[in-house]
């Protein structure tokens, strides 16, 4: 449902749970989100309002530089602790912010417990991280690449993010029929599914299109179609009011 990420210098977790009550607006029924700071990568999600993710967190470690979250509104799994995002690949050093519907997930599924996945949620978004670190695995290609073959492979809608533990200065974000927009701050980037949670750092913004794929990095942002053709990205100037 809505999607906020973080990439640059600043404390990544208020950020995040700023733009998420940002989003509140548009209903949900859970909220997650996961970090990476000095000492590793932190999941924190709850079924409930974002007000009960951050009494939930209030007195544990939230440091760090990167970070995604998440608002759902379930279509696949109950609306729980469990099924909220983000969710993990199999080793969990893969996680994944969703929005919309993985409409393959059942086969894709199957194919993956054939080949000794276990999954921890009743979610389509689980089976799309688990998919993305076995091609991974067997391809012996980098994340991007993984994630880029991976999504060739689904149908379905979605807007998603992806973090890697080992990687931690990387985001991976990716559209498809659900919206996503990059704001360009100097040394930082900022992630919504829609402009709302953005506007207030920067007006600088790039509206993924459909089949775009886009590793962003704190000073840097690549963007390829799932074809492999690499894309100039277009910055546009927001005009939206506060
Ligand atoms: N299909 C996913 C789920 O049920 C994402 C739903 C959403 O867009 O929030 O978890």
């Amino acid at each position: 449902c809505g999607i906020v990420g973080y990439i640059g210098y600043r404390e990544a977790w208020p950020i995040v749970i700023k733009g998420l009550k940002r989003l509140e607006y548009r209903g949900y029924d859970s909220a997650g989100i996961a970090i990476i700071g000095d000492s590793g990568e932190k999941i924190y999600k709850k079924a409930g309002k974002v007000s009960v993710l951050e009494e939930f967190a209030e007195n544990q470690d939230k440091s760090g530089h990167i970070a995604m979250g998440h608002t759902r509104w379930a279509t696949h799994g109950v609306p729980s602790d469990r099924n909220s995002h983000p969710h993990t690949s199999n080793n969990g050093k893969l996680s994944i912010i969703h929005n919309g519907i993985i409409e393959n997930y059942a086969t894709l599924k199957e194919e993956l417990i054939g080949r000794g996945h276990e999954f921890k949620s009743d979610t389509d978004t689980e089976v799309l991280i688990h998919l993305i670190e076995e091609i991974q695995k067997i391809e012996k290609i980098d994340l991007l690449e993984a994630v880029r073959l991976a999504l060739n492979e689904v149908s379905g809608a979605y807007a998603i993010v992806i973090m890697d533990k080992d990687n931690p200065d990387r985001l991976i974000v990716a559209r498809k029929g659900s919206p996503m927009v990059i704001g360009v701050g100097k040394g930082e980037y900022f992630i919504a599914s829609d402009a709302t949670p953005i506007i207030e750092y920067t007006k600088n913004v790039i509206y993924l299109n459909d089949n775009e794929i886009a590793l962003i990095t704190k000073d840097d942002l690549l963007v390829k179609q799932l074809d492999n053709v690499i894309q100039t990205p277009l910055v546009q100037e927001l005009e939206l009011k506060l």
